[in-house]
């Protein structure tokens, strides 16, 4: 075991109350009620933090409403670009400090944050730096008729929609952050950004880092705390826009809450179970690279995540005895430990949670390999694979949003789309096989915001991602985020 050692900024950023971030500065309130932060690791206590109050909420909308009609409302696109710009030059220079914080609460490995999780944060940060001077509208020729020669014209003007509510959760707390933070302030908006409790650090090492690259104070500020704090943002008056990015059940809570509050604009990035087809064509060992590559990164706590396997009939028995062995021969180690390739579940709840699904599993007789907790003190289970007991099985059904991948056989493509549409999500989807064109028949014919060929989860800032039926509404990246973040108003004139 080699243990990355805690940076000293990481250990007095620990030992300091973290608190919250509003209108330029971390505010710890005398007297707030605290909050601990467990290092999943080892299921100690990291840090406490100072839950937000109702008046430090309201500042937080407050400073942000006043800085999107002053100071980040007046800052012209290219200059917002340019803020954006040196955001990412200091998350590139503070990354191993990012990449300890975020790590130390998630139980993420410290190789998936220093390789995916803070770089990509930065790739993303930049592209949407880009689109800052490029958000426009259109020009049109109304064709209403003209009695005495009076001529019309008309455009359209995107505008920011005003102060945006962010709620994340807590898988990949620092990227879904930037990913909020970057659609708003690219289009003028601001933010009143809450994290999952579980995960409150890094992104206040953002907030700081954010005002250093000359964002003025109030355009992004983090309230952290429980779920209140959200329920809060969501009925608030001067919250023109909720994007929210977590499970299921809390997503239609929001959504319902955000259109009775004030038809309040919402995007919601949802769970999902999703499907993973591997046709009769492919190679054995590429099939399992692939699953491991990404149906059990971050013990499979990712929302795009494979967890259900169709295999061809012919090739079950061979990629499940492959996939067996390389699980069982899987290192577990803490968040830190640079030797390990499997971590712990994120928090205690989750972990009872996944506990419960084994009980389940071991119960019905469905345990490929794994299926068991580890020792502790941490949360930690092993990297488990299942059979499916027809096609209708609840594990084909239930996101567990943890490392339980289930199997089924399938013969021919109209019983294999069947099975990978029966469901209530559409995130994403993968198809892999060396015969493009079979794919690309099958593509159309899949119910899912991404289908993957020959690979999985793979997310680029130029390529929109969202679900289609219970796996949200709206899309994020691309050009698609900015119809979320503007309002379309429509200019006509006579002359
Ligand atoms: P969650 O329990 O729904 O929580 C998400 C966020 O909502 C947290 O900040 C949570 O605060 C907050 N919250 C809880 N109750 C609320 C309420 N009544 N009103 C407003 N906000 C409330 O989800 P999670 O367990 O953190 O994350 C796992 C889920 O996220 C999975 O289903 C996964 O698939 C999904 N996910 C989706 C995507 C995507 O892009 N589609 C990406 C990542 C994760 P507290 O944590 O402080 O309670």
């Amino acid at each position: 075991m080699s243990e990355t050692p805690l940076l000293s900024s990481v250990q007095r950023f620990l030992d300091s109350d973290p608190g919250s971030f509003v209108d330029g500065q971390r505010v710890s309130e005398s007297g707030a009620e605290r909050f601990e932060v467990y290092n999943p690791s080892n299921a100690s206590v990291l840090t406490l933090v100072s839950h937000a109050s109702e008046a430090l909420v309201e500042r937080a909308v407050e400073a942000a409403h006043s800085a999107f009609h002053g100071s980040w409302g007046s800052t012209s696109p290219y200059l917002r670009g340019v803020a954006l710009n040196r955001l990412a030059d200091l998350i590139e220079a503070n990354a191993e400090e990012l990449a300890q914080l975020e790590s130390l609460s998630s139980g993420k490995s410290i190789h998936l944050t220093r390789q995916l999780e803070v770089p990509q944060s930065v790739v993303f940060l930049r592209y949407f730096a880009g689109w800052a001077t490029k958000i426009h509208g259109q020009t049109m020729t109304p064709s209403l008729p003209s009695f005495q020669g009076e001529q019309y014209a008309a455009f359209t003007r995107r505008e920011a929609v005003g102060v945006v509510a962010g709620i994340t959760p807590w898988n990949f707390s620092l990227m879904i952050g930037i990913w909020k933070i970057a659609s708003a302030l690219t289009c003028g908006c601001t933010l009143v950004l809450k994290p999952s409790e579980f995960t409150p650090l890094s992104l206040l090492r953002i907030a700081e880092l954010a005002v250093e690259a000359g964002i003025p104070a109030g355009a992004l500020n983090i309230v952290n705390g429980s779920g209140r704090i959200g329920q809060q943002l969501i009925g608030h008056k001067r919250i023109a826009k909720v994007s929210f990015t977590g499970s299921v059940p809390t997503g239609v809570a929001v959504g319902k809450a955000a259109i009775s509050a004030n038809l309040t604009r919402v995007t919601l990035e949802l769970g999902g179970k999703n499907p993973a087809a591997f046709l009769a064509d492919v190679d054995v060992d590429a099939a399992v690279e692939g699953i491991l590559q990404t149906a059990y990164v971050h013990q499979g706590q990712v929302c795009a995540a494979p967890e259900r396997l169709y295999i061809h009939r012919s090739k079950v028995e061979a990629i499940c005895a492959k996939l067996s062995e390389r699980l069982g021969a899987m290192k577990v180690g803490g968040a830190l430990d640079e030797s390990a390739q499997f971590g712990p579940l994120a928090n205690k709840a989750h972990h009872d949670k996944i506990l419960g699904f084994f009980a389940q599993a071991n119960a019905r007789g469905q345990v490929i390999c794994g299926g068991k907790p580890l020792p502790g003190p941490g949360y930690f289970v092993q990297p488990t694979l299942l059979k499916a007991l027809g096609e209708h099985d609840p594990f084909l059904q239930e996101e567990t949003f943890g490392p339980i991948v289930t199997v089924l056989p399938f013969d021919d493509e109209d019983e294999l789309v069947r099975m990978m549409n029966d469901s209530p999500f559409g995130l994403g989807a993968s198809v892999w096989t060396n015969d493009l064109a079979k794919a690309m028949r099958l593509i159309p014919r899949i119910e899912a915001g991404t289908v993957w060929v020959n690979m999985h989860t793979f997310l680029d800032p130029a390529v929109p991602f969202g679900g289609v039926k219970g796996s949200g509404i709206g899309r994020e990246f691309g050009s698609a985020f900015i119809d979320d973040y503007t309002e379309l108003k429509s200019v006509m004139m006579r002359f």
